[in-house]
């Protein structure tokens, strides 16, 4: 069995061969490595190897792994945050993938202002209609934007998508695609934000989403292997 380093070099090599495939810059795609079930020990092996971004999708596991791991990481929440779990996190994460409601949006101001902090975040966004899936709708994006722009302590930076469980990464290539043509448009409407961030992709469809602009990679159980539950 591959060890993490080996596993974590793969898919660095995988994701800047998909930016070279379609004429992208490597460096512009980040991999925030999915550590949720994954032990701190089992984590720092992935840190020694070069990972930089961990991604959790709980506050509270994320908040309990913090201070076992070198203070440098860098700590992206990825998964549905309730309105009372962000007093807990506020100024303590890089980045915020999943932004999916104006009242979440209004309390993760009001909470970044308390403690003097500008809050980085991503709009997800259903783009499928998943009914399984949090995030907006595709057509009331434009729309959440203009008020997040009246949010202090709130920074919209880009756009992220889940795609409905499929068994071929080719079948996420619309989703992904569509994912850049909407942040596109946006970035025309309004051109004071810059949504420069697209987070797209995960164990098996990563290739196909940096093809398609991901600039964030989401990736866990190709580099931990299976996680158990
Ligand atoms: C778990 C998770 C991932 C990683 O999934 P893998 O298939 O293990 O790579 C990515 N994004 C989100 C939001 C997740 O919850």
């Amino acid at each position: 069995m591959a060890s993490i380093g080996e596993n974590l070099r793969h898919v660095k090599e995988t994701a800047a061969a998909a930016a070279r495939r379609a004429g992208r810059d490597p460096a512009r795609v980040q991999l925030v490595v999915v550590t949720k079930t994954v032990a701190p020990d089992r984590i720092a092996e992935a840190l020694a190897a070069g990972a930089t971004a961990c991604g959790e999708n709980r506050v509270q596991e994320l908040l309990a792994k913090q201070p076992e791991l070198p203070s440098g990481v860098q700590w992206h929440l990825i998964g549905h945050l309730q309105t009372n779990k962000v007093k807990l996190i506020a100024g303590r994460v890089q980045l915020i993938h999943s932004l999916d409601s104006l009242h979440l949006a209004r309390e993760i101001g009001r909470r970044a202002v308390e403690k003097g902090w500008v809050a980085p975040v991503l709009v997800q966004v259903n783009v499928a209609g998943d009914p399984a899936k949090y995030g907006l709708p595709p057509g009331e994006v434009a729309g959440f934007l203009q008020e997040c722009l009246l949010i202090e302590g709130l920074q919209v930076r880009g756009l992220m998508t889940i795609p409905p469980l499929a068994s071929r990464a080719e079948e996420s290539r619309p989703v992904f695609r569509a994912l850049r043509l909407l942040a596109e448009e946006l970035r025309q409407k309004m051109p004071s934000l810059p949504l420069e961030l697209l987070s797209m992709g995960m164990s098996s469809d990563y290739a196909v989403a940096v093809e398609e602009g991901a600039t964030l990679i989401r990736v866990g159980t190709a580099i931990f292997g299976p996680r158990e539950g």
